[in-house]
C-alpha cells in the first residue's frame, strides 16, 4: 500500500470495536474512531476518511439515518453498515440507499479486511470514472467555449464589413453595437457610442422616426434622407430578450435611376405632345377639305381615337412628372361632396349604360379638405372610373364618405373582379395592371399612380381591400382643414 487509508470507525465501545481496529491496522490501515454523531461529522470534514464503518445502532442513533445524512453531504464517501444480526429486510434497506457493503456476526478478521478493500476499490473505480467524466465534460466544454468564441469572432467580422449598415440597441434603445458602415454613414467616431442612447448619437429625423413608428407596431421599409442627397432603406426588427436591430442599405443610385426614367418620360410626354396635337389637328382638317369616303371617314375616326388615347397618356405622365417634382402647391377649402357630385355626373351615362346600382353616403358632419380642386377631382374621377369600368354590367358601386377624428374617409367598394393579394401593392405602382384585369378593359396602369401621387402630396393615405371575385373596397384618408 503506497499511501495508508483512513478507515474510520463509528462502533459503540465493545469487543467488536477493538477487532476492527486491530484487524484494519493490521491490514495496513490506519484507523480512527468517534464517540458520537458530532464526532463522525467533524473527522470527516477535517480528517477526510476513505471508508467509515457505522454500527446500526450509534450512540443511540440509528446508523442507517446517519448514513444517508452523510451520503446527501459526501455522495462519494464509501459506508459499510454493521448490523448486529443478518436480517435480509435490513441489508436491502442499506443497499437500497447506497451503503457500499455491509456486515454482521459473526466477523472473521478476513471478512473484514475483504469487505473494506471490495468497498475502497469500488470507491476508487467510482472515483477515476468520476474524474475522467469531469476532464471530459470540462474539455468539451472549453471546445464548445472554443468554438463559439470563433463563431462570434467569425461573425462579429462579418457584420462589421458588410456594406450595410447595422445597428443593435437593447429595448431602451441604447446603443448596443454599430458596424464600419454606419459609422461611415453617419459621419461617426465609434469609440464612446456603445451604450449610449441612439437619439443622442445619431440626430437623423427619419431613424428617430422609423424608431417611434416601429414601437407601434411592425414596420418594415422606410426612406432615411440625407441632406447629401444620399438615400437608405432602412429595416426595423425586433431581437427578442435583446431589443432590436436597424438595418441599412444605400439606394440613392436606384433613386437616381428612378429620377433618370422620370426625368426621361417627362421630357418626352412633352416632346410628343406638340406633334400630337398638330396630328389631331389636321385629322379635323381632313374632313373639312373635301367629301370622304365611307372607309375613309371610319380610318380617320380610328386615327383620331387613337390619338386621342395617346395624348391622354402623355397627360397622364406629365401630371405624374409634375406631382412627382412636387409642383403642386395649390391648396384651398374643398368640399369633397361637391366634387363627387361633379364627377358622377360625368359617369351617369356609363353607369346606365351597364346597369350599374350605384348608391353614395356622405355623413353629414363632413369638413372641407385643404387641397387643390383640380388633383381631388383627378382622384375621384379615376377610382370612380375604375369601380365604374372594372364592374361588370348589372354590377354594384358604393360611394361612401365619413368623418374620422380630424381626418375625411373615402371609401369605394365595386363588385368587380377584385386584385390577386400579391398584386394589391403593385397596383399603385406605374404601369402596373393586375393580372387578371379583364381583357376587354382598356387601361394604362396609370390611374392609380396618380391617385396615389395626389393623396400623398395631400398628407393621405390610400389603399385597396379587396377579394378576387368578389370586388374591392379604395379606401382614402386625407386630413380635414384645421
Ligand atoms: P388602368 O388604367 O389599367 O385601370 P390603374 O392604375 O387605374 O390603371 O389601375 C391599375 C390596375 O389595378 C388595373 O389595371 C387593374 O388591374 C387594377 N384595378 C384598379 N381598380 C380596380 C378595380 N376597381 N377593380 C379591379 N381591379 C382594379
Amino acid at each position: 500500500m503506497e499511501k495508508q487509508e483512513l478507515i474510520l470507525l463509528a462502533l459503540n465501545a465493545s469487543p467488536i470495536l477493538d477487532l476492527m481496529q486491530r484487524t484494519l491496522r493490521a491490514a495496513g490501515y490506519e484507523v480512527a474512531t468517534c464517540q458520537d454523531r458530532k464526532g463522525i461529522d467533524k473527522s470527516v470534514q477535517e480528517a477526510i476518511p476513505s471508508l467509515l464503518i457505522i454500527s446500526q445502532d450509534f450512540s443511540g442513533q440509528d446508523g442507517i439515518s446517519i448514513s444517508k445524512e452523510l451520503l446527501e453531504r459526501f455522495p462519494t464517501l464509501p459506508i459499510i453498515l454493521y448490523a448486529e444480526q443478518d436480517t435480509t429486510g435490513f441489508a436491502k434497506s442499506a443497499l437500497r440507499m447506497g451503503l457500499s457493503g455491509y456486515l454482521y456476526p459473526p466477523l472473521k478478521m478476513d471478512d473484514i479486511v475483504e469487505e473494506v478493500k471490495r468497498s475502497l476499490a469500488r470507491a476508487r473505480h467510482l472515483g477515476d470514472w468520476l474524474r475522467r467524466e469531469v476532464k471530459r465534460t470540462t474539455s468539451s466544454l472549453a471546445e464548445k467555449a472554443k468554438i463559439s468564441e470563433t463563431e462570434r469572432t467569425k461573425l462579429e467580422a462579418i457584420i462589421s464589413n458588410i456594406q450595410d449598415g447595422v445597428i443593435v440597441m437593447d429595448d431602451r434603445n441604447d446603443i448596443l453595437f454599430v458596424n464600419r458602415a454606419i459609422l461611415e454613414i453617419f459621419n461617426l467616431n465609434g469609440g464612446s457610442i456603445s451604450g449610449k442612447p441612439l437619439g443622442e448619437v445619431i440626430l437623423n429625423s427619419d431613424l428617430k422616426s422609423l424608431i417611434s413608428r416601429a414601437v407601434d407596431g411592425p414596420l418594415k421599409y422606410h426612406e432615411i434622407n440625407f441632406d447629401d442627397g444620399r438615400v437608405f432603406n432602412a429595416q426595423y426588427t425586433p431581437i427578442p430578450k435583446i431589443g432590436a436591430a436597424v438595418t441599412m442599405q444605400d439606394i440613392t443610385y436606384i433613386k437616381e435611376i428612378d429620377r433618370l426614367k422620370s426625368d426621361f418620360i417627362h421630357t418626352l410626354s412633352h416632346d410628343l405632345r406638340s406633334p400630337l396635337t398638330a396630328i389631331l389637328g389636321y385629322t379635323e382638317l381632313i374632313e373639312r377639305t373635301g367629301p370622304l369616303n365611307q372607309n375613309q371617314q371610319e380610318f380617320l375616326h380610328r386615327l383620331q381615337g387613337s390619338v386621342q388615347h395617346i395624348t391622354s397618356l402623355v397627360n397622364d405622365l406629365l401630371d405624374l412628372g409634375r406631382l412627382e417634382a412636387g409642383f403642386d402647391t395649390r391648396r384651398e377649402a374643398v368640399q369633397l361632396e361637391g366634387v363627387l357630385k361633379y364627377a358622377l355626373d360625368m359617369f351617369d351615362s356609363q353607369v346606365k349604360k351597364k346597369k350599374i346600382m350605384l348608391s353614395t353616403e356622405i355623413a353629414q358632419d363632413l369638413r372641407p379638405l385643404r387641397a387643390n380642386p383640380i388633383r381631388i377631382r383627378q382622384m375621384m374621377d379615376n377610382l370612380l372610373g375604375n369601380a365604374i369600368k372594372y364592374t361588370p354590367e348589372g354590377g354594384s358601386v358604393k360611394v361612401n364618405v365619413s368623418m374620422l377624428d380630424h381626418q375625411i374617409i373615402l371609401k369605394i367598394d365595386d363588385t368587380g373582379p377584385g386584385i390577386p393579394a400579391d398584386e394589391q401593392n403593385n397596383i399603385f405602382e406605374k404601369f402596373y395592371r393586375a393580372t387578371n384585369a379583364p381583357g376587354g378593359v382598356e387601361g394604362s396602369g396609370l390611374g392609380l399612380a396618380i391617385v396615389k401621387s395626389i393623396v400623398t402630396s395631400h398628407q393621405g393615405r390610400v389603399w385597396v381591400e379587396s377579394t378576387v371575385g368578389k370586388g374591392s373596397s379604395f379606401i382614402v384618408i386625407l386630413p380635414a382643414q384645421e
